[in-house]
């Protein structure tokens, strides 16, 4: 018997969701529910391979949209056998995936404090579906469980100490989803055991991390107390000086929401370029000569190389460097940007093999005299959420 679960991801105004086998990751049904709260809330899904949409009536809710993918699922004559739900923060009390109860609801609302937007919406979304499904289990996949293991050294900002023990503050990291999938992914490709697998993960979409992976556990990663740090992404700033969010506050009289706003929302690829925060959008403006885009993307890819190589010293037994999300496993002109870096340190890519593998495209792209390999996976954050959810069933 097929072993299918809903994967739901419940965000401020979406909720994503699918129906994977968690034996094979296929994905019978998978769709968006956008919008929602606003006049042009709607519903788009792929089902067996036919793309569908649906309106919703004018500012739906998050209950309203779970209400029309319950009858989408259910015209699907599937039967379900769990529910897997990704929630961002998981805090220091969740190390896995865990089966939704009071007390882990609880928790969940606990650590809203460290991601507002998400954990609630996630929270909210869980609540929903329970009504919904009352005889399933509901199982939470959270975002940070997979960075649990890191070193203190890693995880600890250099602040006074009192902060992290009253007030959690410390580098949680998010992705985990992903940068376990690609682990596991390449550990296959490899041909190694997981646990021997040593990698630089690099998972580049709207959001955008490096994990430094030893030898199955992940002892560092750019994103920190929350999603901004790091890397530039799409909206996001990344690293800065972090004494900017206060002199902008002065400089610009806005407040620490605003502020807030500003480095998470109007920053990164879009605030550089003037643009976008679109990799494709960007190069093809850079190829018409946009200078914005152009310096967007060449910031965008010497600061990726800067993280990949401060990971070379966390992972001593380092196996590939592997790109993955919508521009690493797509833009042939980032990962050679980011990539060429490295020449001098013996990694070299194959230019051709590199234009080569695109769109859902998995394997190598160095070239045959480089020392070690870089991959491209294609990561599958829901079929790691319905292959934990299916444990419980
Ligand atoms: P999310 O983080 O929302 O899941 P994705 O992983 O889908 O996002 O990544 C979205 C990013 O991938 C966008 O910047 C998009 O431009 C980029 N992307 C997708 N396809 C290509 C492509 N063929 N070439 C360059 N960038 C691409």
């Amino acid at each position: 018997m097929k072993k299918e679960v809903i994967v739901l991801n419940c965000g401020s105004s979406s909720v994503k969701f699918a129906i994977i086998d968690a034996d094979t990751g296929e994905a019978g049904l998978s769709g968006i529910a956008e919008s929602l709260g606003n006049d042009d809330a709607s519903i788009s899904f792929k089902l067996n391979g036919q793309k569908e949409q649906q309106t919703l009536p004018a500012n739906a809710s998050h209950a309203e949209a779970l209400a029309a993918i319950q009858n989408i699922i259910a015209s699907t004559g599937v039967e379900p056998i769990a529910l897997g739900h990704r929630v961002v923060h998981g805090g220091e009390r969740f190390k896995e995936a865990a089966l939704v109860d009071d007390s882990v609801l609880a928790s969940v609302e606990e650590y809203a404090s460290m991601a507002p937007l998400h954990n609630l919406a996630n929270l909210k979304g869980i609540t929903t579906a329970q009504a919904a499904y009352p005889d399933l289990p509901h199982v939470i996949v959270f975002d940070t469980s997979f960075f649990q293991q890191m070193p203190k050294r890693a995880y600890m900002y250099a602040l006074p100490k009192a902060l992290y023990e009253q007030h959690g503050v410390r580098k949680y990291g998010f992705h985990g989803t992903s940068h376990k999938f690609i682990l596991d992914s390449t550990a296959q490709l490899l041909n190694k055991p997981v646990e021997q697998t040593s990698i630089i993960s690099a998972h580049l979409g709207n959001g955008c991390s490096v994990t430094a992976i030893e030898k199955g556990v992940a002892v560092d990663t750019s994103m920190g107390f929350t999603p901004l740090e790091g890397l530039m992404m799409g909206t996001r700033c990344g690293d800065i000086d972090p004494s900017l969010p206060g002199t902008l506050q002065e400089k610009l009289g806005k407040s620490a929401a605003e502020i807030n706003s500003l480095i998470n929302k109007e920053s990164g690829l879009a605030g550089i370029s003037g643009l976008s925060n679109d990799c494709r959008t960007l190069e093809e403006a850079a190829e018409a000569g946009h200078e914005g885009a152009l310096l967007a993307l060449e910031m965008f890819c010497y600061r990726l190389a800067k993280y990949i190589s401060s990971y070379m010293i966390a992972v001593p037994s380092l196996d590939a460097v592997v790109f993955t999300g919508g521009i690493g496993e797509n833009s042939s002109y980032i990962r050679a940007t980011t990539m060429g870096y490295f020449s001098h340190l013996g990694f070299t890519i194959d230019e051709q093999n590199n234009q080569a593998m695109r769109f859902g495209a998995k394997g190598n792209i160095a070239s045959s005299s480089s020392t070690k390999p870089v991959l491209i996976v294609p990561t599958n954050e829901e079929w790691v959420i319905a292959a934990e959810a299916a444990k419980f069933a």
